[in-house]
Parts: C-alpha cells; sequence; structure tokens
C-alpha cells in the first residue's frame, strides 16, 4: 500500500463520519511519522508492513467512535499541541475566545486562576503569550491535574498545577484574572450520546440545574479570590449567556458582557470585580 492508496483508503472507511479526510491524514501521519506536504508530495512511496497495520488499528478505532485526538494522544489547541487522555475534555477551539478575552487585557504583570483546567490548555496558551504573567491552575481529578503538570512541563510556561476542588487549594489568595470553562451540559442534554463527548469524562462534561451548578458556585465564590479591580470570565453554553450575565450582575460584577465564539454563538461571559 502507498501512501497515497492508504489515503484513499483511510477516507473510504471513515465516510459518513464528520471529517474523514482530516482524520484519515492525520492518523497516517502519525502512522508513518511523515508531515502533511510528504504525504501529498510522495503519494507513490510505499508504507512499510508496521506502518501499515500501525494505519489499519487507528482507522478501526476512529470507526468505532473514538476521538482523533484520543488516538493520537494529542490535541492542537492556540496553536500548542498538547498531550490529551480520557481523563480530561478534548480542548475546543471555542474555548480559544476565552484566551482570546484574557489576552486582550493590559499587559502589566498579573497573577491569572484557571479553575478545572484540564489539559491545562488554557492556562498554558495564556502564559505562552504573556510571559510576565503568574498562572496557577486547579483541577479535581488527580490524572488531570497530572497531565496538566506535563504539558506544563513541556511547554515551558509560567504555571503552578495544584489539584483540589475549586477554589479549595487557593484559599487567601487574590487573582487579577480568574477564568474557567466548567461543566456546563445539562445532564439530559441528548447531544452527550453523539460524537467526541462519547469517550470524555461526564465530571468534565455535565453539570446540575440545567448545567448552571458549577458556573454559579465559580461565580459566587470569585470575588473572595479577586483582587480589586479583577475579571471573572466564563466559558458558558451557547444558550446560557443570559443566565451567566445574570448571576453576575446580582453577585455585585460590573461591565458584564458576552462575547460570541468563532461559530457567532455566546460563549464567553466576562465582568469586573471592584471593592467598594
Ligand atoms: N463545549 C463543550 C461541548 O459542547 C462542552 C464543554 C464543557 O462542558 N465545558 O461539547
Amino acid at each position: 500500500m502507498t501512501l497515497s492508496e492508504a489515503l484513499a483508503w483511510g477516507r473510504a472507511a471513515l465516510a459518513g463520519g464528520e471529517s474523514p479526510a482530516i482524520d484519515t491524514q492525520l492518523l497516517l501521519m502519525q502512522a508513518t511519522g511523515v508531515s502533511r506536504t510528504a504525504l501529498l508530495a510522495f503519494g507513490d512511496r510505499p508504507l512499510s508492513p508496521e506502518q501499515q497495520a500501525a494505519f489499519e488499528a487507528a482507522i478501526a478505532r476512529r470507526q468505532a467512535g473514538e476521538p482523533v485526538a484520543h488516538i493520537l494522544g494529542e490535541q492542537e489547541f492556540y496553536g500548542l499541541a498538547l498531550e490529551v487522555t480520557p481523563h480530561t475534555l478534548i480542548p475546543r477551539p471555542d474555548t480559544e475566545t476565552l484566551v482570546d478575552l484574557a489576552l486582550a487585557l493590559p499587559e502589566e504583570a498579573l497573577r491569572f486562576l484557571d479553575l478545572g483546567t484540564g489539559t491545562g490548555a488554557i492556562a498554558i496558551a495564556i502564559a505562552h503569550h504573556r510571559p510576565r504573567w503568574q498562572g496557577v491552575a486547579i483541577d479535581r481529578v488527580a490524572e488531570a491535574a497530572a497531565l496538566a503538570a506535563r504539558n506544563v512541563a513541556r511547554h515551558q510556561v509560567a504555571v503552578e498545577v495544584l489539584a483540589g476542588s475549586w477554589f479549595e487549594p487557593v484559599a487567601g489568595k487574590r487573582f487579577g484574572l480568574i477564568l474557567s470553562n466548567p461543566p456546563y451540559i445539562d445532564p439530559v442534554d441528548p447531544h452527550l450520546g453523539q460524537g467526541d463527548v462519547r469517550f470524555e469524562p461526564l465530571s468534565a462534561l455535565i453539570a446540575e440545574e440545567a448545567g448552571l451548578a458549577d458556573l454559579k458556585h465559580i461565580i459566587e465564590q470569585a470575588p473572595a479570590y479577586l483582587q480589586s479591580p479583577g475579571w471573572l470570565m466564563l466559558e458558558h453554553g451557547y444558550d446560557q449567556g443570559q443566565a451567566v450575565r445574570e448571576l453576575m450582575q446580582l453577585r455585585g460584577f460590573v461591565a458584564v458582557r458576552t462575547q460570541h465564539d468563532l461559530g457567532g454563538q455566546e460563549r464567553v461571559t466576562l465582568g469586573r470585580w471592584q471593592d467598594n
């Protein structure tokens, strides 16, 4: 089997899936160690028996529905390659909106806190672009905290990773910016039975009260951990913008507004905290 035959075979095997062409390319690149450009330029090159076996195994896993990120063990976020395991959410492009908003703040030194960090994606992307900022990233799941710490080491950024529930590991500390992409899906949402989310931990996806319970908890607690002025930025579901704005305003945040994601959906709500 040559590289171009492998591409055609993989695409056919994954036809009907979400993205057969891209998935096939990524899996073939990993199985052969060949770059995207070389895949296309040297299509006549044959695969070794080991490469072909690895590629066929990867295609079979994808056919069974496993996310490409789990098969590769890696996912790119904000231009950075991150290790991914089944213990956390796979970083999504929607979440880049949260990073964009953080990077729009004034650049002077700042301490920030990322709650429910998972792979560490948000904290690592911010710290990569703001080397003078100090980050703390927390996850309740020990395997997630360990994974985030490996990703921090890989990208050599100034982020301290701690294991614990929400604010618990940073009692008594204050930050200029708190961010989170918490679980926010309604436990009865039918989309939990479809696609990649079937392979992600429910603890990273669902929250009680129609998905609002963890968002509420963070909004309630955040002022005790914010400097004045300080910012809170929260990712939420496309239909939760109004509820999150109201919760933040009720708690005393000012300049509350919602930013849309690349798909045009309400995705991140932010507000400023000011002691008085
Ligand atoms: N945006 C993700 C999804 O819809 C959910 C992320 C989350 O719950 N924080 O699959």
